[in-house]
């Protein structure tokens, strides 16, 4: 560590961070055929430049709502489960331990797809896994293991978060219009 790009975060606040789309990841989806439920540990061989490296990445698996198993990479550094882990200094590791931004994010500053992203990973936590947080879909069913007041919170956030969303949307195209009338 202590590259020019891995600073401390005073540093770090003047540079744009690297982006998720810089960076090679590793979907769960893409071991998914390699894996069953008895798996708990998924041995990876990284080819670079000429030399191999290996890491163990850990497998964690939840109940679906539905029946069935879901896995998901338990990231080495904070050791939660993601669907989804990237590759930078040497190691797989989540967006969040690498500290990566969206690019989108980073570009416009936009305050949606920030909201996508908060409510995506909200849904994600409800068991909704589809593009349906996008769509009006409510979750009426509360996911195994999950407390019913957590259920609740999580269902008031999600709705919380969805009407900022149609606020902002609302301004952001309002702001549009005026700008178009102001210079035609
Ligand atoms: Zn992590």
């Amino acid at each position: 560590m202590g590259g020019s790009g891995s600073g401390i975060y005073g540093a770090r606040l003047k540079e744009p961070k690297i982006t998720v789309e810089q960076c090679k990841s590793l979907k769960i989806d893409q071991v998914k055929n390699i894996i069953d439920p008895n798996t708990r540990e998924l041995p990876m061989r990284i080819d670079k430049d000429g030399e191999s490296q290996n890491q163990v990445l850990g497998i964690d698996w939840t109940d679906c709502n539905f029946g069935g198993k879901r896995p998901w990479f338990v990231c080495p550094g904070c050791e939660d489960r993601k669907g989804k882990l990237y590759f930078r200094h040497e190691e797989f590791l989540c967006r969040t331990c690498h500290d990566l931004a969206y690019r989108r994010t980073q570009i416009s500053g936009d305050r949606v797809s920030e909201l996508d992203w908060k409510i995506q990973k909200v849904c994600r936590r409800l068991g909704i896994l589809d593009e349906g947080w996008l769509n009006n879909v409510i979750p009426l069913i509360k996911p195994k293991n999950m407390h019913q007041t957590v259920y609740f919170r999580l269902l008031i956030i999600l709705m919380y978060l969805k009407e900022k969303r149609t606020q902002e949307q609302i301004r952001k195209w309002k702001n549009f219009r005026w700008m178009y009338c102001k210079y035609s």
